[in-house]
């Protein structure tokens, strides 16, 4: 049975190597329509602002598809998909058998239909979803004074919070009454908003675009509703993604926001046909973040591979942390409710003139839900009680304030159970990482490169350090 992948980006790239760590055998043929080996899209902000380069953030070595017998396709896009005769073909004019066919075509970045934008964008202008998008981002800041970033979800506040660190004046437009709507209330909407204003970020909220002002081929602003024109020599839109199911949709499969598979990530058309990543839609839900996907390539290679026939995807849990310097946010599940709401508990805390805001949403006596803003010192416990769907202590206040009343947080090493998930772009517990230190691994890096703990969006590396130095302690007290 030969396995071809199309879409060799977060999630296919994991598929595969998922699959060698295996199987050995299985002919794989992986295709992908960026000319590079696969990165680690979610380090893209970091590139942008200038924390990372674009040579750190590959994520398989080229030599390592050779060694493990995997035929890699790199800037061949896969164009159409004959279901009948199970076969692709490419851009590069091969068609290409399958036994199982896996799509992880992730998406694209969306681009609003408003005038300017009809015969693609003009220069200066970028929809911001790849390492090419980056890095036309960045050569027009280069000289640049005003940056517009349209969007004011996560990653437009990445991307407006990298070009203000790199000099330029930035101002975020967002249709939504506040920030990143999807995952905070419009409390933490707000005190974010300031926060970023400390920064020299500017918010311009309930906005709507109407135009793309260009001149001479370049872009020189955004145009409002209410007439105001923003002038920019450069423009990111961040306006959201839409599912890239193009070829599924020609090839007949069904297809609703993403493609629709059953927790086997199976078409429910084609047996032959498997989808991961975001181009997947799985009970409902189409995943932004990359956990889910990385979750889905593991279930799919077990059951690939036969290695675990019975593995199933049966959804996952969301949580979003902000990669943007000085302003710490971390945010999951259900954040929405008032105090007023007699269903849930709702606790809250806010400063916002020190730009902090916490709230937790408690329902039937379990944590659903939690914002921190500019003060994260309780996260790693918050997402132990979240992923577990685990009853709060009943000291309420610790949740805030690390060590005040009853028990100190789960957030020490010390203190942390086993099955508490650290990395959770890659679900690594701490008793993986206790393993893998057992085995030999003695620095944060050698159990990082066994476990794969950080190396998604990096934001529990200092968990990761916390614990191997904890390790490191413990042996050196029984070595006495
Ligand atoms: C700047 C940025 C910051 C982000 N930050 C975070 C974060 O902090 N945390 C988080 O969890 N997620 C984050 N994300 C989202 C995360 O990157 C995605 O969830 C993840 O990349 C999804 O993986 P995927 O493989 O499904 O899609 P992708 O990584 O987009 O890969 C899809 C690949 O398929 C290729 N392809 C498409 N069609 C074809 C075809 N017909 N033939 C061949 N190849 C094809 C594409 O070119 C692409 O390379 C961020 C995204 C961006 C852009």
């Amino acid at each position: 049975m030969s396995i071809v992948v199309v879409g060799n980006g977060m999630a296919g790239s994991r598929l595969v190597s998922e699959i060698r760590s295996r199987d050995r055998q299985v002919p794989v043929t992986v295709f992908g329509a960026e000319a590079r080996r696969p990165y680690n899209r979610i380090l893209l902000s970091n590139v942008l602002a200038g924390v990372a380069a674009p040579d750190q953030i590959g994520l398989v070595d080229p030599a390592w598809y050779e060694r493990n017998g995997v035929d890699v396709r790199p800037g061949v896009e896969v164009v159409a998909i004959d279901r009948a005769a199970r076969l692709v073909h490419a851009s590069d004019c091969t068609t290409t058998p399958y036994g199982t066919l896996v799509l992880a075509t992730g998406s694209t970045a969306f681009v609003p239909p408003i005038p300017g934008t009809e015969d693609g964008l003009p220069r200066g202008a970028v929809a911001f979803r790849t390492l090419d998008d980056c890095r036309a981002i960045l050569e027009a800041a280069e000289g640049a004074r005003r940056a517009v970033v349209v969007g004011g979800g996560l990653l437009g506040i990445e991307a407006a919070r990298g070009l203000a660190g790199r000099g330029l004046e930035a101002t975020v437009v967002h249709l939504a009454g506040h920030l990143m709507e999807r995952q905070l209330d419009p409390g933490a909407g707000r005190v974010l908003a300031r926060t970023l204003g400390r920064l020299g970020i500017r918010a311009s909220l309930d906005a709507n675009v109407t135009a793309l002002h260009a001149a001479g081929g370049a872009v020189t602003g955004v145009g409002l509703a209410t007439g105001q024109v923003l002038p920019a020599e450069v423009v990111v839109l961040a306006c959201g993604v839409k599912a890239e199911t193009t070829l599924a949709r020609s090839a007949g499969l069904a297809v609703d926001r993403g493609i629709v598979v059953d927790q086997t990530l199976r078409s429910v058309t084609d047996p032959h046909v498997r989808a991961i990543g975001e181009c997947s839609q799985h009970d409902g839900t189409v995943y932004g973040l990359v956990a889910p996907a990385w979750e889905q390539a593991a279930v799919l290679a077990d059951l690939l591979t036969g290695a675990d026939e019975r593995a199933r995807f049966t959804g996952a849990r969301q949580i979003t942390r902000l990669k943007a310097a000085s302003v710490d946010l971390v945010a999951m599940g259900e954040t929405h409710h008032g105090d007023d709401d007699p269903d849930v508990e709702v606790l809250s805390f806010a400063d916002a003139s020190r730009g902090t805001y916490k709230k937790v949403t408690i329902r039937e006596g379990r944590v659903v839900g939690a914002i921190l803003l500019g003060e994260t010192s309780t996260a790693g416990t918050l997402t132990q009680l979240y992923d577990r769907a685990a009853p709060p202590p009943s000291d309420r206040l610790s949740l805030f304030f690390p060590g005040v009343g009853g028990a100190p947080p789960a957030d020490s090493p010390v203190r942390m159970p086993d099955a508490a998930t650290v990395c959770h772009c890659n679900n690594v517990s701490k008793g993986q990482i206790r393993a893998c230190w057992e085995k030999g691994a003695r620095t944060a890096d050698e159990v990082a490169a066994g476990t794969r703990a950080s190396t998604g969006c990096g934001g529990c590396r200092d968990a990761l350090e916390g614990i191997v130095s904890w390790l490191d302690e413990q042996d050196s007290v029984s070595a006495v």
